[in-house]
């Protein structure tokens, strides 16, 4: 490690998200010296375990989508990390009146999104310019006349699948591209002792400075020089991770600014979001066994979406998502409106006299300042290009890691800490 007071290394590694945490570590390993500077007062980044309501909660990451072959399945064995698998399959569904869907109900609205999609999916191959993943739907939907009922429940269905896992809606969203990440197989497994064990284990004996608010990267073929709102740095070379809505806002500036082929592809990509509202409750007054509870309510991708933690964690507490366009319209709201929203709805779904919370934990990642969004997806006219653009390195002194630069595994924690291994493997 670095001399604690030491303001100059072999390498400045900018951010201490997973994808900054894996290009340190890595690099460390080979017997640089690295410093790592990080806005925030912690690591971590889009990975954040909060434990103010008394249990470990994640309002960023929760999930490891894949575990087979994943690195991030590796690193929590590596730190004695225990997971938890989920399973989408136990749920419960409800109309907008509050009634359980009838049976099988639901599996006709996955039946109907699936015949409009293998048209939809057609379309990707078979048109000559680019369009939203909206205006191809529409297109099918208009040749079909699908009745009231049917195109509600063809719109709840497609936001699920956009919003609540994109972070950006149909119309955000390119036909040709929407969808060209890869996946890891096998299950889907949650932390319950939350996800920054694998932030924290990383970060173990590293150089981390926290409140290093990076505000200006100078560089050149001497090196780069790195001004943060406490001091100035220099190295020989950097690993840049801010997020993409930070290179978005640019809120810090290069000197010389980024070539245009990366300035374009930041500009293109987009930066969508996801937002999570944790209710924990004096007791249980859902199904205790069931995972997921679906509330197809008037007002498309509001309230729609629900956990049940208790599975994973023996506490009474519900998770509510909110993407795309509702998740950033969610952030307009005051905490007391949210709570409002919430607690009407789940007085829809389980009646008048369920009790209030005790706590409550909401995130606003669209205005989180060292972030500026949840992670990104490819708009129309962007293309899976965009992603090795932004990875690209710059004069062999700027090296580029995090979810937004890797095009197989975007806004996912693997993505980026595949990145950040990568970044310093170039290095
Ligand atoms: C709500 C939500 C749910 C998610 N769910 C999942 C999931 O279940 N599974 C999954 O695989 N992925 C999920 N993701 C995505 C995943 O969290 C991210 O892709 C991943 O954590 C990004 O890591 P990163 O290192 O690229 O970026 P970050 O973690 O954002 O790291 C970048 C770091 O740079 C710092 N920084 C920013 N600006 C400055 C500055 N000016 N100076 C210094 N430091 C700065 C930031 O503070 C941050 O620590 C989710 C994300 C969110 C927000």
């Amino acid at each position: 490690m670095a001399d604690p007071l030491s303001t100059s290394a072999d390498a400045l590694v900018l951010g201490a998200g997973i994808a900054g945490l894996a290009a340190a570590r890595t690099l460390t390993d080979k017997g640089w010296s690295v410093i790592v500077l990080e806005a925030r007062d912690r690591v971590g980044g889009r990975l954040w375990t909060d434990s103010s309501l008394g249990l470990p909660l994640d309002l960023g990451a929760s999930w490891i989508h894949g575990v087979d072959g994943n690195p991030i399945t590796k690193l929590a064995e590596e730190f004695g990390a225990r997971t938890v698998p989920t399973d989408g399959e136990n749920a419960v569904e409800f109309a907008a009146d509050g009634s359980e869907l009838p049976d099988g109900e639901w599996e006709e609205m996955e039946a109907l999104f699936e015949e409009i999609y293998e048209e939809v999916a057609e379309m990707q191959d078979s048109t000559d310019d680019d369009m939203s993943l909206q205006a191809a739907f529409d297109q099918v939907v208009a040749s079909r006349g699908l009745s009231e009922a049917d195109l509600r429940r063809l719109n709840y269905y497609v936001h699920l699948v956009t919003a609540l896992e994109y972070g950006a809606d149909a119309r955000d969203l390119s036909l040709w591209w929407w969808d060209q990440d890869e996946e890891f197989g096998g299950g889907e497994v949650i932390f319950p002792a939350g996800y920054n064990q694998i932030s924290d284990g990383l970060a173990k004996g590293l150089d981390i400075r926290l409140g290093e608010i990076v505000k200006v990267v100078r560089y050149g073929n001497d090196g780069v020089a790195v001004e943060t709102s406490q001091g100035d740095y220099v190295a020989d070379k950097a690993v840049v991770t801010f997020p993409l809505g930070v290179l978005k806002q640019a809120s810090v500036r290069f000197d010389p600014p980024l070539p245009g082929s990366k300035q374009g592809a930041i500009e293109r990509l987009g930066m969508g979001v996801l937002n999570k509202v944790y209710l924990k409750f004096p007791e249980v007054f859902w199904d205790e066994d069931v995972e997921t509870i679906s509330y197809l309510g008037e007002r498309l991708g509001e309230w729609c979406d629900w956990l049940n933690f208790l599975p994973f964690t023996g506490e009474p507490v519900l998770m509510a998502f909110h993407g795309g366009e509702k998740g950033f319209a969610l952030e307009d709201l005051s905490d007391d409106e949210i709570i409002s929203g919430a607690m009407r709805t789940l007085r829809a779904m389980f009646g008048g006299d369920i009790p209030e919370p005790v706590g409550v934990l909401i995130t606003r990642w669209g205005r989180d300042p060292f972030s500026f969004g949840a992670y990104s997806h490819i708009p129309p006219f962007a293309s899976g290009d965009d992603y090795d653009a932004l990875a690209e390195p710059v004069e062999d002194v700027l090296f580029f890691a995090g979810e937004a630069a890797s095009r197989e595994y975007p806004s996912t924690v693997h993505g980026a800490y595949l990145s950040g291994v990568r970044a310093a493997g170039e290095m």
